[in-house]
């Protein structure tokens, strides 16, 4: 076997469809989101505008979040030193939990070293629970959910997304005594649109399925208290388990559950990805506790986001650029080629100092390639400008379609 072959052709496949993914190196500017250095070149950092960071309200920032991890470090130091089980139960983590259920409207909550680990381990862990289970799942559904329905080796059906008939026609085919989980997400973090809840759980009722809402990019944005999508539309209570990060609007690290108590202590007792690693570092929790507090108090940072992503989903349509039909926070333009996406990119950063990573597959179905933006409340409306005219230039020198 020549091992080093078969990996340089499995490199190498990847170079030729245009999806070899390339990091780029850069520091944020505290205090100036934004803004940031970029250790590309040769001659220093170069300052560039950051276009696609999922710290959507810039809470990474905050100075509430800053002190608190502060304050944290110096007074208990930098690590948990265990599990959950052992050594690494800290006060932090338990106050955090109870924070979570009472933003959700639940009963308890359970942290998890990051959002995919709670998709993996929770859904994993209640399929192997329930005797025969079969789960539903979207077809757009996140990477972590997906190997979390993998992993629990369950019957599993893929219902065409956001398409209420095709999710029943599948339920009604079941045998009505056999456990259900539908699984779904809130906001959809690559097209920018919305599940509709409700009458999700409207189905669920009818077939008697549990329900499992990943609101990962829509916690700290949506609702009155920053509750996601099930708080705006105040089903909350409908959805048996919702699942969230600490890592995206909440501006720190690690992601949760909630749901009622029962649900919570089986998981909490069963899942090999929640008992098996180190908890969360208490500095990590202290900075979400401060970042979810204050966004349950304030709308300022939800309201500046949704006038940014206006502002910047008007621009992009009167240039004529081929913004998608979102109807949340996320711009996504619409590129539908591997190979132009990432030479849009690499102008926009070597040209124009604009960073935006490409979103290839297997992030996005292959054909459906993309920019993404993530406009927050620091992105001005000059800033908006330049980075239209840019797109524009781009535009007509590679000669790329324009929207209809
Ligand atoms: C980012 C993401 C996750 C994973 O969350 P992390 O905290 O980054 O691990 C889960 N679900 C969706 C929909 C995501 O976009």
């Amino acid at each position: 076997m020549d091992y080093q072959r078969v990996f340089s052709k499995a490199i190498e496949r990847l170079h030729e469809e245009g999806r070899y993914r390339v990091f780029i190196d850069i520091l944020r500017n505290k205090g100036a989101f934004p803004n940031a250095r970029c250790f590309a070149g040769h001659n220093g950092p170069k300052p560039i505008t950051v276009w696609c960071s999922n710290d959507y309200l810039s809470m990474g920032q905050h100075p509430k979040v800053v002190e608190a991890m502060e304050e944290a470090l110096h007074d208990v130091g930098a690590g948990s030193g265990g599990t959950r089980n052992i050594g690494g139960n800290t006060h932090y983590h338990i106050e955090l939990e109870n924070e979570l259920a009472d933003l959700h409207g639940k009963e308890s909550a359970l942290l998890f070293t990051s959002g995919y680990i709670s998709n993996e381990a929770t859904l994993s862990t209640l399929a192997k629970i329930l005797p025969g289970c079969a789960i539903y799942s979207d077809e757009l559904n996140h990477a972590s959910m997906i190997a979390g329905i993998r992993n629990a080796g369950c019957e599993k059906h893929v219902w065409r997304h956001n398409d209420l008939d095709h999710l029943e026609e599948l339920l009604a085919a079941a045998d009505p005594e056999q456990p259900k989980v539908i699984a779904f997400e809130s906001v959809y973090s690559m097209d920018g649109d919305i599940a509709p809840i409700a009458a999700i759980c409207d189905l669920a009722d009818k077939y008697n399925a549990l329900t499992y809402c990943d609101e990962v990019h829509a916690v700290g944005m949506y609702g009155p208290r920053g509750g996601g999508i099930t708080d705006r539309d105040e089903v909350a209570d409908r959805v048996t388990i919702i699942e969230g990060t600490l890592a995206k609007a909440i501006g720190v690290m690690g992601g949760y559950i909630t749901a009622d108590k029962m649900i919570v202590d089986v998981i909490r007792s069963y899942a090999p990805g929640f008992i098996f690693t180190t908890s969360l570092s208490p500095v990590l929790v202290a900075g979400a506790l401060a970042s979810v507090k204050h966004l349950k108090a304030s709308c300022e940072e939800r309201d500046a986001q949704q006038q940014s992503a206006s502002l910047l989903k008007a621009m992009f349509s009167e240039a004529g650029l081929p913004v998608m039909d979102s109807t949340t926070h996320i711009v996504p333009l619409m590129v539908g080629d591997p190979v132009k996406a990432k030479r849009i990119s690499d102008i926009l950063l070597a040209e124009y100092g604009v960073y935006v990573q490409p979103i290839n597959y297997p992030t996005v179905p292959r054909g459906t390639e993309r920019l993404r933006f993530t406009p927050g409340p620091t992105h001005t409306p000059e800033m908006m400008r330049e980075l239209t005219g840019a797109l524009l230039e781009i535009w007509d020198r590679l000669e790329l379609r324009k929207a209809a």
